[in-house]
């Protein structure tokens, strides 16, 4: 086991794995979360900046949960955060799908695809889909 320093309020603890947080802090910031959860869920049109004022945390916090997925974005939300690559604004985890796409073929860093809208090319999808299926 390995003692550090909390990352939060600096206290030393029994360090285990993942953020260099302690148990306390671990736990307030779970608090926190369940808060800012249920805050979104009743407040759909807020920004992240109304959502860290509401809720008292910090908005860096509030993207680092959206990239952890572990707080979803609806669609018509306001609330984006950046691809990691190329900066467009996605909904969920680091990169856009233009990014994902060019990764997953190896092609990342040579080649620069222009920004590309992931979820609208998504949906536009589903409605072909939708429509091949009237027929
Ligand atoms: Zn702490
Ligand atoms: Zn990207």
């Amino acid at each position: 086991m390995e003692v550090r320093n909390c990352k939060d309020c600096g206290r030393l603890f029994n360090y285990l794995s993942g953020r260099p947080i302690c148990p306390a802090c671990q736990k307030k910031l779970e608090e926190k979360f369940a808060e800012v959860k249920q805050y979104i869920r009743d407040n759909g049109g807020a920004t992240i900046n109304q959502i860290a004022e509401a809720n008292e945390v910090d908005p860096k916090q509030i993207k680092q949960w959206i990239r952890e997925e572990r707080l979803v974005i609806s669609d018509d939300s306001p609330i984006n955060i950046e691809c990691e690559s190329c900066g467009a604004p996605i909904k969920t985890g680091r990169y856009c799908a233009a990014c994902t796409a060019n990764m997953a073929n190896n092609l990342g860093s040579a080649i620069k695809k222009p920004k590309a809208a992931p979820v609208k090319q998504e949906r536009d999808t589903r409605d072909r889909m939708r429509f091949l299926d009237k027929l």
